[in-house]
């Protein structure tokens, strides 16, 4: 059996290089019990059970695995299918992952749930687990973001979540992240940490990573059942690489299966005019391993070390790193990283939704760009799942302006 892949991360937290653990002393035992906590409940089967009944009935998992007849036609190469994440519960795979880290804080005996959210949608997935739990929610958003984000800023305060911006640096994510790990270190004993993608210190990337399994869990069943095979290509689009890992990892040992994961190609080429840190071989600048927010993994910088700042039409995708799993996929040439620009993920919008009568998020957009632009050097038996992380209605005013 090749065991290769199945083995990451290895004890220390790392992919190859990547990952590990760089935090400041106050954090290293917080991140010590989390992992003890979380090995713990991976080997019991009861929380499996709890957490699979929370994914049907509160989430409404499994979603299905469409095949997209039209977009097919329309396109006239591969045989595509759509993993549906964008039905589930607050409209993005994003709450497979939180069902996952409230059920173990709950095992933990903390009682109060913090995160950090960007665009609000990790924010409002955390709001809606936290009231499930009938636990304490605080949330840290940048001011910028809130202002850009207010509908979703309503949503998480609707469900009783304490909503706190964050005045500092640029008044976004990264900011946010780093008022939730000082919130974090003071409160460690009541509080657990809900960080929203494959990012940051061990266990982190490895548990996230875990939650969302599921989705190429189920992929793999239902194409088989559809199909009698396997696909030939996985797309998904990679923020910092949540969804996309989270379909990817049940087929890493069917080597005939083909990857491609799709980061924000932007407005251009030039650092801070776009977010792919790993499509290097796409033209973009400005991107090599660093360390950021625990953990070590491309990240978009200039010259000097200093973080860069980042450009997307979907603020999803708007990050200077990217998790460290992805990193060593992309060096072992067992994932292909490519980017999609703005303007193609809006037309990809349009597309599907007039095609398919599906509005997607703009992070999935820029994965049904990439398929578009590959599609046509594809043969027609060849069969590809495009995975649409979420629904598009947040996006609605900035997809509006462009149309
Ligand atoms: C947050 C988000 C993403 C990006 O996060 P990943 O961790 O890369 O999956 C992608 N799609 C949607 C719909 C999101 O809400």
């Amino acid at each position: 059996m090749n065991t290769a892949v199945k083995t990451w991360p290895d004890l220390r937290g790392r992919f190859g290089p990547y990952g590990g653990r760089y935090v400041p002393e106050t954090l290293v035992a917080p991140l010590e019990e989390l992992e003890q906590a979380y090995a713990k409940a991976r080997a019991d089967d009861s929380f499996a059970r709890e957490l699979d009944q929370l994914l049907r009935n509160f989430a409404g998992r499994p979603t299905p695995l469409q095949f997209a007849s039209r977009l097919t036609e329309h396109l006239g190469g591969p045989r595509i299918y759509i993993k549906r994440e964008d039905l589930l519960h607050t409209g993005a795979h994003k709450i497979n992952n939180c069902l996952g880290q409230a059920l173990l804080a709950k095992r933990m005996g903390k009682r109060r749930i913090i995160a950090e959210t960007g665009a609000g949608q990790h924010g409002v997935a955390t709001a809606a687990v936290a009231a499930r739990f009938g636990m304490e929610c605080v949330v840290y958003m940048g001011t910028e973001d809130m202002e850009r984000q207010r509908l979703n800023v309503s949503r998480m305060k609707l469900m009783g979540a304490e909503v706190v911006g964050v005045n500092a640096g640029s008044r976004t994510l990264k900011d946010a992240i780093n008022e939730a790990m000082r919130d974090w270190a003071t409160n460690v004993r009541t509080t657990h940490y809900l960080l929203g993608s494959v990012l940051g210190a061990h266990p982190y990337p490895q548990m996230v990573r875990d939650f969302h399994k599921v989705i190429g869990k189920e992929a793999r069943r239902q194409i088989l059942q559809a199909e009698g095979g396997l696909p030939d290509l996985l797309v998904a689009c990679v923020g910092g690489g949540s969804n996309a890992i989270g379909l990817f990892h049940a087929f890493l040992e069917d080597s005939a299966v083909k990857m491609l994961g799709v980061e924000a190609g932007g407005r251009g080429h030039q650092l801070g005019e776009h977010a792919a840190r790993l499509a290097e071989a796409m033209g973009f600048t400005g991107s090599r391993p660093g360390v950021l927010q625990g953990t070590y993994t491309y990240v978009l910088q200039t010259e000097d070390g200093q973080i860069a700042t980042t450009h997307s039409v979907s603020a999803g995708l708007d990050y200077p790193a990217v998790g460290p799993e992805h990193a060593l996929l992309a060096e072992q040439h067992r994932a292909e990283y490519s980017a999609a620009s703005d303007a193609a993920a809006i037309d990809a919008a349009r597309t599907l939704a007039r095609v398919e009568g599906i509005i997607p998020a703009l992070e999935s957009a820029h994965a049904l760009a990439a398929l578009i632009a590959r599609a046509p050097r594809m043969r027609r038996e060849e069969m590809v799942i495009f995975n649409l992380s979420g629904r598009g209605d947040k996006d609605m005013e900035i997809i509006a302006r462009y149309l």
